[in-house]
């Protein structure tokens, strides 16, 4: 069920349990602003969640409401990642699901890394 992203922020969700360590994840990449780790379901051979450290519901929330030093840390490690990964020669996407519309089901910011193959044209 996609989430409502004008909610308040739920500290609760699975995302905010990872950054925790109350769950587990393939973790690929920690900073001070973001990290990084295998989706669970994977949709290409590489498909990494960035997530950032701070509590945001979206790329909305998180965009009204971060600091610039957390916004320029966490797509600073975005791009770091996908170098890491070697993704820049081939190409990658990068997509960022905002609430009902998009189909966001988890409700702390997340940007999907997708690479590792042609990915095909946007949806929409
Ligand atoms: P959304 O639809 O943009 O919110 O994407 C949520 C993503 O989180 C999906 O691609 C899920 O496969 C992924 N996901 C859900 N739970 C976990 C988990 O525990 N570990 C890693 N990925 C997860």
């Amino acid at each position: 069920m996609p989430i409502d992203a004008t909610l308040p922020y739920d500290s609760d969700n699975i995302f905010a349990r990872i950054l925790r360590g109350e769950i587990p994840a393939r973790k690929v990449y920690e900073d001070e602003h973001a990290l990084a780790f295998h989706d669970i379901n994977p949709a290409a051979p590489v498909h990494i969640l960035v997530i950032p450290k701070g509590a945001y519901v979206s790329w909305d929330d998180f965009s009204a409401r971060a600091t610039d030093d957390e916004i320029a840390g966490f797509i600073r490690a975005v791009g770091h990642i996908a170098r890491e990964h070697d993704l820049v020669a081939p190409g990658y996407r990068l997509l960022a699901n905002v609430g009902g519309h998009a189909g966001q089901e988890v409700p702390h910011l997340h940007v999907h890394l997708f690479g590792g193959r042609p990915l095909g044209p946007m949806l929409a």
